[in-house]
């Protein structure tokens, strides 16, 4: 198997190029030990951190912006949006508070990215 990834650790962005023979694998083209690792494991299993937006009822917004805590398998991101589609919370949430805990038995807690304020408070 070949495959070209961009490394997207750093603004850089190198061009990788991946080489999978049986369990041997081949990294050329990046700059640094991150690079090498991010391609080993975008071939092996690719992650990415969901950030995405949930229904917020009484607040002075109504989206609130979240993201995972950590990465999770890339192809579950979309089922992950859905799902937090399906969700509506209630203001006022502060940056860091949980939204939704161990989505799809992932292991990432969804959390809140800023703050939202009640309409009520003033
Ligand atoms: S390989 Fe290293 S220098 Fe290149 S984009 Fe990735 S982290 Fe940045």
């Amino acid at each position: 198997m070949n495959d070209d990834v961009t490394c997207i650790s750093c603004p850089l962005g190198c061009r990788i190029h991946v080489e999978k023979k049986g369990d041997r694998i081949t990294v050329v083209g990046h700059m640094c030990k991150k690079g090498e690792e991010y391609a080993i494991q975008e071939v092996k299993d690719p992650r990415r951190v969901l950030t995405t937006t949930v229904k917020i009822e009484g607040g002075r917004q109504c989206l609130l912006p979240v993201r995972s805590e950590k990465q999770i398998p890339k192809d579950l991101v979309k089922k992950c949006v859905i799902e937090l589609s399906k969700i509506g919370i209630k203001a006022p949430i502060k940056c860091g508070d949980l939204v939704y805990k161990n989505i799809l038995e992932t292991g990432a807690n969804i959390i809140a990215t800023r703050d939202v304020e009640s309409v009520e408070k003033k």
